[in-house]
């Protein structure tokens, strides 16, 4: 009996077992029906080759234009090239010694085509290739691709070196040939309700279609299964928050907030006013808040957190704020005390009454300061205390914890916020304030940020100046790149200051630049792009803020006031640095990523970014939200080898296109692949999101967002339907729920 338990090497053989283990982590019955195709050919309609990318391992549907055979000049032996071609463009298959392949790829005939690409001298090319004709003579070789794909549409499968995608499908027949289908999860009423196929069918279908309309249908399930599971989940989630009581924090009419808010040197924005009376009506909820605030960086969202905050102070309760890093949370503690005046000195000769007091806890705090921040934690002394990770790493006790508010969310897990909540001090949980400022496309935010209530902040300020972004190809066009050293002069010379950001710090020789996935240092937050992924070997590493910043001053920007800021400084002089750039005493910031979130010098009016193809989508745009912040207007300044008409180059030009951080974030679901929204955890994982795209699917999520919320709500344990159980048990075991919220 073989079921979705059942050992592939129990089915298919030790050997292919294995290869397929190692190779694409499947093991067993079920990760291989699961192993969804990428896409469907059909015979005869050929693969665009415009479209490849370079190194990524593909299969393409071609027909062979010309072959022809040549000895070596250097070694001794044969090179056969055989030209394929989809009609308008071309790509060299090469094979070395292997003379009888001319036989075999005559002129005219088609079949599929698997490898990495390559380019040599300036052309596309697939080295030894495995391939399938369809029409050979030879039946050894092409008979199982006729049996295989006669009359119907061909699935193209994500595959690897040695396992082509016509192997897979070898092995998901004899799969199917002896499996016993599956107990189906969905109860029958919903199945009926939306008119979803049973799972064992839409498995068979997905794999084996007849025709088009067969695939939708059971790519629609599929798809149900996968945003079922994360909404159940996160369905319940939202339900165990509201069992813990919360530290009610009602308004006062009289204390610091309305202090605070008496002596605003400008008035809130609409969205600011909104959002603050939506935090203050949660606050003074019994239950939890679980609010997620996006904001466009610049919109404000500090200030409306430091609202929230002092209705806690007023409370008689303390209220703790996270920053991603510790150049961030020195920073806020600051910009909290520089809005609040002397409503922060609590302690200090003259003070005013109601005051409190700002502590500032991080990791590399000396002993004796570190002991005494932790002291006004626990005493309460502390209204407010700023911190990095390390508040939640470290045993802090509050006294009275009554709000945790965490910035930038998107480096934050769910696991993180737990384990703050159990900082409170008393028997109830804090409430939670996330701000983030990486605009969030609706179906993310219901999939990924499920179980916050969540508001938007979309307008900015008044007073803020655009920014004018361009992309300097320097491939195409190096003479740009001058000319844009030039400006950063003439910048200078107007007062101006400017940022250089690079992808990485340099000097790294015990620690070179690997694609491998060594844990990023969380100050630099230097991520893999999200393109980035395999075969990126041959790329030269990215440029270094070390390197940059020797080249400049010695060069281009020579006699300028050079700063340089990294992860890697102490966190003394990370902090010099930063003020001796805001108070400009700095012309130029040469950084890694340390200052793509929240840092604030409204004189800063250009960036360049060294290398910006590196860099994903959002982190541009939150990079640029660097400039622009006062009243001259700002310009960022993309540069990038990648050339015109590459995806990665599409990114860039995304990001100049528009500086509305909603329409990028829509912009930058639609560029990238499937599945990367969640992270590379996903890919090649039994779970994750491999059907359901958050970009057009959001019928769906919406849909099973509603269905998840109703069983949830009538059966919490959802005991009257194992089937739903299974799921999420099945996503909570592989810990799918905390890297939901890395992405
Ligand atoms: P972000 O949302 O990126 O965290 P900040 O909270 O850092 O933005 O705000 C950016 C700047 O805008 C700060 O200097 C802040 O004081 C200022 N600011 C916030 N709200 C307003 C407002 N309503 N009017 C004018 N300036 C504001
Ligand atoms: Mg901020």
């Amino acid at each position: 009996m073989t079921t979705s338990e059942t050992g592939l090497d129990r089915v298919l053989g030790a050997k292919t077992g294995e290869a397929l283990e190692s190779s694409l982590g499947l093991s067993t019955v079920g990760d291989l029906l699961r192993h969804y195709p990428r896409r469907y050919a059909e015979r005869g309609e050929l693969t665009a080759i415009a479209g490849l990318e370079l190194d990524e391992h593909v299969t393409v549907l071609a027909k062979v234009d010309r072959v022809s055979k040549r000895s070596m000049r250097s070694r001794r032996g044969t090179i056969v090239e055989a030209r394929i071609t989809d009609g308008h463009r071309s790509l060299t298959c090469t094979f070395f010694n292997q003379a009888w392949r001319e036989r075999e790829l005559l002129p005219g005939r088609q079949g599929m085509f698997a490898g990495k690409v390559t380019a040599y001298r300036g052309s596309f090319q697939l080295s030894h290739p495995e391939y399938q004709l369809f029409d050979s003579d030879d039946p050894e070789r092409a008979g199982s691709a006729v049996e295989e794909f006669a009359g119907a549409l061909i699935p193209v499968y994500p595959s690897a070196q040695g396992l082509p995608s016509w192997s897979i499908a070898r092995c998901v027949r004899q799969v199917l040939d002896t499996w016993d289908g599956a107990d189906d999860p969905l109860p029958a009423e919903l199945r009926a309700e939306h008119r979803l196929l049973g799972l064992g069918t839409a498995l068979r279908k997905i794999h084996r279609p007849k025709d088009h309309a067969e695939v939708a249908a059971a790519q629609n399930r599929l798809k149900w299964d996968e945003a079922l599971a994360v909404q159940l989940v996160l369905a319940r989630l939202r339900e165990s928050a509201h069992e813990n009581p919360a530290p009610a924090c009602p308004r006062r009419e009289d204390g610091l907030l309305a202090d605070f808010d008496g002596r605003l040197p400008f008035q809130l924005t609409a969205g600011q006013a909104e959002i603050g009376t939506e935090i203050a009506a949660d606050l003074a909820a019994e239950q939890p808040m679980n609010r997620l605030v996006q904001g466009e960086v610049g919109s404000g969202k500090t200030v409306v957190a430091l609202r929230g905050m002092l209705q806690v102070v007023d409370a008689g309760r303390q209220a703790a704020m996270l920053a991603p890093t510790e150049v961030l949370a020195a920073q806020h503690a600051r910009s909290l005390a520089e809005l609040l005046g002397d409503l922060s000195t609590a302690g200090e000769l003259g003070a005013p009454e109601r005051a409190t007091r700002i502590t500032l806890l991080t990791g590399s705090l000396p002993a004796a300061a570190r002991k005494k921040a932790l002291l006004e934690a626990a005493s309460g002394e502390a209204g407010i205390v700023v911190g990095t990770h390390a508040l939640i790493q470290d045993r802090v006790s509050f006294a009275d914890l009554g709000l945790v508010v965490v910035d930038e969310q998107h480096r934050f897990g769910v696991e993180q916020r737990d384990a703050l909540r159990a900082r409170g001090g008393s028997e109830s949980a804090p409430h939670v304030l996330v701000m983030t400022a990486t605009p969030i496309p609706r179906t993310v935010a219901m999939t990924v940020y499920g179980d916050l209530e969540t508001s938007a902040l979309r307008e900015l300020p008044s007073g803020r100046s655009p920014i004018s972004t361009s992309v300097v190809p320097v491939a195409e066009k190096p003479a740009w790149l001058d000319r844009a050293w030039q400006r950063i002069r003439e910048e200078v010379a107007a007062g101006h200051q400017v940022y250089v950001v690079c992808p990485r710090i340099g000097d790294d020789e015990q620690n070179p630049p690997k694609k491998g996935k060594k844990k990023p240092s969380t100050d630099d937050g230097v991520e893999e792009p999200e393109d980035a992924g395999a075969g990126t070997d041959e790329r030269r590493p990215p440029l270094a803020v070390l390197d940059v910043a020797e080249r400049l001053s010695g060069g281009p920007l020579s006699g300028l006031r050079l700063g340089v800021l990294h992860g890697r400084l102490a966190a003394d002089d990370k902090d010099a640095v930063m003020r001796a750039f805001a108070a400009g005493e700095l012309d130029v910031l040469v950084a890694t990523t340390v200052v793509e979130v929240g840092v604030n010098v409204p004189n800063a009016t250009v960036m360049v970014i060294m290398d910006a193809d590196r860099f994903g989508v959002s982190q541009l745009h939150q990079l640029r939200g660097r400039v622009g912040r006062g009243s001259a207007p700002g310009l960022c300044l993309l540069v990038s080898e990648a050339m015109a008409g590459t995806s990665t180059r599409d990114r860039l030009d995304a990001v100049a296109s528009t500086t509305d951080g909603f329409e990028l974030a829509r912009l930058d679901l639609e560029l990238r692949r499937e599945g990367d929204v969640l992270g590379a955890a996903q890919s090649g994982r039994r779970s994750g999101l491999k059907m359901l795209s958050l970009l057009r699917d959001e019928d769906v999520i919406a849909e099973a967002r509603d269905a998840a919320q109703r069983y949830v709500a009538e059966d919490p344990s959802l005991r009257a339907h194992p089937g739903l159980a299974r799921m999420v048990g099945e996503v909570v075991d592989e810990g799918r729920a905390g890297y939901l919220e890395k992405s």
